[in-house]
């Protein structure tokens, strides 16, 4: 009988990270100037980044030595729990097993603190006072604000408006660890003033919130802009969850058949699936990413290259996007609401090796009640998506009576975001 709640002892914390650019099926295209359309040079980025994270973004090393003081702060809550469902695999009479991942256990709830408390330490490690970032749901902001002040640093959010005003909770937990937030677009930058110009009631997007919060650090030189997806170095800092994973099922002899994570920007699904991502195919692993039908990005987006903000003052990246201009509709899963994904994500996706699936609000809220009455866990609404296509997956392992191993992702909580469940048990959520 394999062990319903899977420990790890602090000292087996990954002492490295993972890094998925030496093991691609071929060369990740590089991010262009936005101005110029050349290849991107190290310099370019340094208005924006701290040298230690530029390094990162375009290293082909495959492993990072983890600071010993971000490891000291891994510890707080590190490593997390790989906990087996029983009680969803009963209700569902599957005879699947079902596993999950749980990044809510850190002290702002989700996996973001995993890149935020390293991005901040390279910050502080080179000098910066404050940082600037965006935020959708204001999970990535919490977790920012939450590392910014362990390193003593300033910082300020550009929050997503439909959020600032849907999640005035996420507002508080950042001012309460000292963060100052800012509905976004807002006044403070020119990029804000001008949408603000053209469309005063607009909902604000993620792509919206980059602009400012870029224009801001551009502008000043104490501060640099950090980003809580997408790019490289995020999605390397994200690795210590698959690899503690990786341990996990070592210690209970498990082979994963289905990995399953929810993808906004890629940071997550990447932290959890890359590390198994070169033995997959050898090892008949499906790895699934999951998103919203109402910003179908790698299922519905063109591979090309594109900014990653509305306005394009960042670099152009070759991922799947929606187009930079796209707003999706304001979905309480705030944090996959992004037009574009991770460039080796959508690298992955477009050679075939990990598959994508876009699912309905509904269907997901559905799913997330699901598990919180059989596992007691209210998951964020972003995390619904993977916990969907998980409930998915052991239904049609039922049917055809395959005794599959799925893990979920599950990225974080829910409780901050009881309003979206309000919502949905009032039945006053529809699919756009
Ligand atoms: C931000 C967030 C996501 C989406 O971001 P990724 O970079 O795609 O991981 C998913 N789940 C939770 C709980 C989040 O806070």
């Amino acid at each position: 009988m394999p062990k319903k709640k899977v420990l790890l002892d602090e000292d087996e914390l990954p002492k490295k990270w993972y890094n998925i650019l030496p093991d691609l099926p071929e060369p990740l295209p590089p991010p262009l100037h936005p101005m110029t359309k050349e290849p991107l040079k190290p310099e370019d980025l340094e208005p924006l980044f701290p040298k230690g994270l530029i390094k990162q973004e375009m290293s082909n090393e495959r492993y990072i030595k983890i600071p010993e003081e971000v490891l000291e702060v891994y510890r707080m809550w590190r490593p997390t729990p790989l906990i087996r469902a029983e009680r969803l695999e009963r209700y569902l009479k599957t005879p699947a097993r079902i596993y999950y991942k749980y990044e809510g256990v850190s002290p702002p709830g989700s996996h973001k603190p995993n890149t935020a408390v390293a991005q901040a330490y390279y910050n502080m490690k080179e000098g910066v006072e404050r940082l600037t970032t965006e935020t959708g749901a204001g999970q990535w902001g919490s977790a920012l604000c939450f590392a910014t002040k362990l390193f003593d640093m300033k910082c300020t959010v550009y929050m997503v408006k439909v959020s600032y005003e849907q999640k005035p909770y996420r507002r508080i937990i950042m001012e309460a660890y000292g963060g100052e937030v800012i509905p976004s677009p807002s006044n403070r930058t020119e990029s804000g003033r001008k949408i603000l110009e053209s469309d005063p009631d607009t909902p604000g997007s993620l792509g919206i919130a980059i602009s400012e919060a870029v224009e801001d650090a551009a502008k000043n030189d104490d501060t640099k802009y950090s980003l809580g997806s997408v790019l490289n170095h995020v999605l390397l800092h994200q690795t210590v969850v698959g690899l503690e994973l990786k341990k996990q099922l070592e210690k209970i002899d498990e082979k994963p058949d289905i990995l399953v994570g929810c993808v906004g920007g890629g940071s997550n699904f990447s932290g959890l699936s890359y590390p198994f991502v070169k033995d997959s195919q050898k090892n008949g692993l499906r790895i699934v990413a999951v998103e919203p039908a109402a910003c179908p990005t790698l299922t519905s987006g063109e591979y090309r290259y594109d900014y990653g903000d509305t306005v394009g003052l960042t670099p152009l990246i070759k991922m799947y996007t929606l187009g930079h201009k796209f707003i999706p509709p304001p979905i309480h899963a705030g944090g996959l609401r992004y037009h574009g994904d991770a460039p080796t994500l959508s690298l992955l996706v477009a050679k075939g090796v990990i598959e994508a699936v876009a699912v309905k609000q509904l269907s997901t809220f559905e799913a997330g009640l699901i598990f919180a009455r059989t596992e007691g866990i209210i998951p964020a609404p972003e995390s619904n998506h993977a916990v969907r296509v998980a409930i998915d997956e052991a239904l049609k392992a039922k049917e055809k009576n395959e005794e599959k191993v799925i893990v979920i992702g599950l990225s974080g909580h829910g409780y901050f975001d009881l309003s979206a469940y309000d919502s949905y048990l009032s039945g006053r959520l529809n699919d756009t």
